[in-house]
């Protein structure tokens, strides 16, 4: 484990460079930037991809029950594995490509012509499927992407999820459409001076409990969160539009949620898999948690509301709190995923999980991409691109290789859902403690149900593990439905 851990210190010591990269590096640092990451990641690679950590991870074993050993040897050897099966001619080969993709998506998007990309992802599809066929799968090439994110999963699991969510999410949104009531968002959109969103954002931060002690916020044009060095250095960044509120605010709630994760992650095991978050798709629980299911919630903002509207009284002073909270939980299709509302966001990510596993599966080709993904989005949110940036262009993931990456978005969700309605029934006082401000008992519980394990389950295990139950669409379409209903009359 101590080599483990000098090979994931290597990792922190390039993630603090690309940090700072995304935060303060001037301009011009770039150029020799890249040489040092690339260095960092060199290393770090020939230092697990050798025949010293082979000799580990074949030699390992742990004694029955303890499961921190049986933790970090299985993930260890399933890092082990996924590097040294495959070639490193391949991934000195997808690394190129990826790079001469990444251009050429840039490129088709200032024509918005699809066509100029189309070549390099569909060579980036057949370099994927090679690296699928080194690392091996359970039914089919694309689980071998997916486990990267979403460890354990499988296409199959995942279709049989989305094909009824979909379903679901469209009837519901065709009652929402036809509604007569329709909330305000202009009042979303008036002017909110960029000093005063500072300061409510930090207010959100601390309140929800982020250890700034233990982190910090900063400026950058796409927020994120990351871990420099374990549980004690877990930074956030966030954006501020001065014509728009839900940027910060969400921004910084979504990234917070990110953050409290990390934080609770447990310290003894930093650098280990125990103390490591499970999966793309549990991290992104935690922020859809806190960002929706406490942060857009009627009790959270009975309590923030008055301090809210102080801050933005030229926007906000002849605004009703009801008003407020029908505005920033209304449902209405829209062309951008990162700009789409908490239900349709979910038929944004099933359009693409279905092409993207389409693309793998050879029942769909690139060069029909456009036709179906507009297709799609027509059959599904009722709305068609007017060309391809508004269209298939519009997201970075797949011109960076990143196949198998957005499903983790909607599962996100689906996890959110089942925990938070777990966390209802365990605390019956939730809804009020949100109320009175007092939201440690919620983080309590998800330190308690879900950080403090590190990678000990895996993601499905994990949710039959806290909920008693394996993971269904039905937690996220009550509360959506229930939280919609009064919204739009349905
Ligand atoms: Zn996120």
């Amino acid at each position: 484990m101590e080599e483990v851990r000098e090979i994931r210190r290597l990792r922190s010591i390039a993630e603090i460079l690309e940090w700072d990269q995304e935060t303060y590096m001037p301009k011009k640092g770039v150029r020799v930037r890249s040489e040092l990451l690339a260095l960092a990641a060199g290393i770090a690679h020939e230092r697990l991809v050798c025949d010293k950590m082979r000799g580990f991870v074949e030699g390992a074993s742990a004694d029955a029950g303890d499961f921190v050993a049986e933790t970090n040897i299985r993930e260890t050897r399933r890092t082990f594995e996924r590097a040294a099966n495959v070639p490193t001619d391949l991934v000195k080969e997808l690394a190129r490509m990826s790079s001469i993709a990444k251009d050429d998506w840039v490129a088709a998007r200032k024509e918005s012509d699809f066509s100029m990309f189309e070549p390099s992802l569909l060579k980036l599809v057949e370099l994927k499927k090679q690296m699928a066929e080194h690392i091996g799968y359970r039914a089919e090439p694309y689980d071998a992407l997916l486990d990267e994110f979403e460890p354990g999963a499988t296409g199959r699991q995942i279709e049989g999820l989305f094909a009824e969510l979909r379903d679901r999410i469209v009837t519901l949104l065709n009652r929402v459409k036809a509604s007569a009531k329709q909330p305000d968002l202009t009042i979303l959109n008036r002017s909110y001076p960029v000093p005063a969103q500072k300061l409510v954002s930090r207010r959100m931060a601390e309140a929800l409990h982020y250890d700034f002690d233990a982190g910090r916020c900063d400026v950058t044009v796409h927020p994120f969160c990351c871990t420099l060095g374990g549980p004690e250095d877990v930074r956030i960044t966030t954006r501020y539009v001065e014509k728009c509120l839900t940027p910060s605010l969400f921004g910084t709630l979504h990234e917070v949620g990110h953050a409290l994760y990390e934080q609770g992650l447990p310290s003894e095991h930093t650098f280990t898999p125990c103390g490591e978050a499970i999966s793309l798709g549990i991290h992104e629980s935690q922020s859809r948690l806190w960002e929706n299911f406490v942060g857009r919630s009627k009790p959270f903002w009975s309590f923030h509301w008055s301090s809210v509207k102080d801050a933005f009284p030229e926007a906000l002073g002849e605004v009703s709190v009801d008003e407020f909270y029908a505005a920033i939980n209304a449902a209405t299709p829209s062309m951008i995923r990162v700009e789409a509302d908490e239900l349709t966001y979910n038929l944004h990510i099933i359009l693409r999980f279905e092409i993207e596993r389409g693309l793998f599966d050879g029942s769909l080709h690139a060069k029909d991409l456009p036709a179906i993904w507009n297709e799609r989005m027509q059959k599904m949110l009722g709305i068609t691109p007017k060309n391809d940036v508004e269209g298939c262009l519009q997201d970075i993931h797949w011109s960076m290789g990143g196949f198998g990456y957005f499903p983790t978005y909607a599962l996100g969700n689906l996890y959110a859902a089942q925990f938070f309605a777990q966390a209802g029934e365990d605390l019956p006082d939730l809804a009020d403690q949100i109320a009175r401000n007092d939201n440690q008992p919620v983080l309590d519980w998800l330190r308690r149900n879900i950080h403090r394990h590190g990678q000990r389950y895996r993601a499905g295990e994990l949710v039959e593990q806290v909920t008693g139950k394996p993971l269904s669409i039905d937690p996220l379409m009550n509360y959506l439905t229930k939280k919609l209903t009064p919204i739009y009359d349905l």
